[in-house]
């Protein structure tokens, strides 16, 4: 992806799953200092308007009853962030073939829990749908359909298609939806390239000294 540093409402949705976009809140995990676009609850608002999670009016309503409650605002970032580092370690461990911790799944666990308590199943037109909204007046609602995403992800045959970028400092991931599962890259316009320049110059390089 775009490596520039840049609006966490500007980041690039390349993961193919919400849960997947929402680990893709960090930049060159890799690194020894990695770009963490997640500072405070109105960067979560903001992504979560972003993805289309919810409406310029819940946006408001959110961002009011975050200034209002500070206290609670804050904690609800850092159980953002908690999941967020749980849903990467989840899915990284799968992407190299490991299993996963029993801490990791537990602690996943402990936030569907949460996100179960707060859902209910409501009637549209069509049928039936997940309605995890919980109390809107609470400021932790918003976390809830990215634990659904990931949820469902990791019940799904997909988790096993889930990557982590071949740039090992870059540290996106992503659901490789490629028939013969051969996506390398979080995106080829930006990584992929990048290795494709490298090659190139240490090719050239090699030929000089030759
Ligand atoms: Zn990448």
């Amino acid at each position: 992806m775009n490596h520039k540093k840049r609006d966490i409402a500007d980041l690039e949705l390349l993961g193919g799953r919400l849960c997947l976009d929402f680990v893709n809140t960090v930049d060159w995990r890799g690194r020894e200092i990695p770009q963490e676009y997640l500072y405070t609850y109105q960067d979560l608002i903001a992504w979560s308007r972003h993805v289309g999670l919810i409406k310029n009016r819940e946006a408001k309503m959110l961002k009011q009853q975050a200034d209002l409650h500070p206290l609670e605002a804050e904690k609800v970032l850092i159980r953002a962030v908690g999941l967020r580092e749980t849903i990467y370690r989840l899915f990284s461990s799968t992407a190299e073939g490991v299993t996963a911790s029993s801490k990791d799944l537990a602690a996943f666990n402990k936030y569907l829990s949460t996100t179960m308590r707060q859902s209910r199943i409501i009637k549209t037109i069509d049928g039936f749908i997940w309605d995890s909204d919980g109390n809107k007046d609470e400021l932790d609602w918003i976390l809830n359909p990215i634990v659904r995403s990931a949820a469902d992800l990791l019940v799904s045959g997909d988790f096993k298609r889930v990557k982590r970028c071949a740039d090992s400092s870059c540290g996106w991931v992503f659901l490789d939806k490629s028939r013969n599962k051969s996506r390398r890259w979080c995106d080829m316009k930006d990584c992929g390239n990048r290795a494709k320049a490298s090659r190139f110059y240490k090719r050239a390089r090699l030929s000089q000294a030759g």
